[in-house]
């Protein structure tokens, strides 16, 4: 059994600003923690340490590149479960820590 890219990634999580609609935290009837979120408007959350000049999202647990996981897989935002893995966007954030491209869609 092959073991999942991600979970020897994690650059997508140190790559983007993670924003999601307000109702997807716990406050507003949704499931993301309230302490790992930024509200940005009214309207809009983000994932605490997203919108850092070295973007690391606050849920991120491990070493990316090594050995990486969502500390709230479960819980986790719209974007980060649309995220394609093999996708231009992975492949960005991949490239952005020093690490090959992964080849077409992982299922
Ligand atoms: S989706 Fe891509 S960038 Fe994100 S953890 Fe998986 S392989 Fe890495
Ligand atoms: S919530 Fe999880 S999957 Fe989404 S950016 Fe943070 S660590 Fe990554």
């Amino acid at each position: 059994m092959s073991t999942h890219p991600c979970l020897s990634c994690g650059a997508c999580c140190a790559s983007f600003r993670v924003d999601f609609s307000v109702h997807e935290t716990e406050d507003m009837g949704g499931s993301v923690p309230q302490g790992l979120v930024v509200e940005v408007t009214g309207h809009t959350a983000r994932m605490r340490g997203t919108d850092h000049a070295r973007p690391r999202c606050a849920a991120l647990t491990g070493q990316v590149g090594q050995r990486a996981a969502c500390g709230i897989y479960e819980w986790r935002p719209s974007p980060c479960r649309e995220f394609e893995a093999g996708s231009a966007a992975c492949n960005r954030a991949r490239q952005r820590h020093g690490l090959a491209p992964l080849e077409g869609l992982v299922p």
